[in-house]
């Protein structure tokens, strides 16, 4: 396992962006700041620049404009970067599923590793989803050994 991805594993940061919610989701990753769900205890903190992220936390339905600034951080995130959907819009689009300005969902854009279903998902759904990526990540990484 390099360095890079160890470090990551122990204590992931994290970088949100928005690509055309209605902010409920985006107000519930903020609940997790709070000291009610504290994620700093896992280790996992916001970035504040995507130079510095691990994981992109991605909510809402993907509109033309929001594209082009999703592909951009993509590319400037050093890899490897994981990616977690946040939301039924980031799933599939949710209700802006037939709109003239979602074409397509998120995993049609860049590569996502994981889900987090809701309209929007609790914040404990959230940190559970995380903590999921974490095991899934070092079950690869196991798998890779052997
Ligand atoms: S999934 Fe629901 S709460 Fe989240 S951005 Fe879409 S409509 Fe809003």
């Amino acid at each position: 396992m390099s360095l890079k991805l160890k470090a990551l594993l122990k204590s992931p940061w994290v970088f949100h962006l928005s690509t055309g919610s209605c902010n409920n989701c985006d107000i519930e990753i903020l609940d997790c700041l709070t000291p009610r769900f504290d994620i700093e205890r896992f280790g996992i903190l916001l970035a504040g620049s995507i130079k510095h992220a691990d994981v992109l936390l991605t909510t809402g339905s993907c509109n033309r404009q929001s594209v082009v600034r999703l592909k951009r951080l993509y590319e400037q995130v050093p890899k490897p970067c994981l990616v977690a959907a946040i939301g039924e819009c980031a799933l599939s689009r949710g209700m802006f599923i037939h709109s003239y300005n979602c074409p397509v969902p998120l995993d049609r854009i860049i590569p996502v590793d994981v889900y987090i279903p809701g309209c929007p998902p609790k914040p404990e759904a959230m940190i559970a989803g995380i903590v999921k990526l974490i095991e899934k990540v070092k079950a690869g990484q196991k798998r890779k050994k052997k």
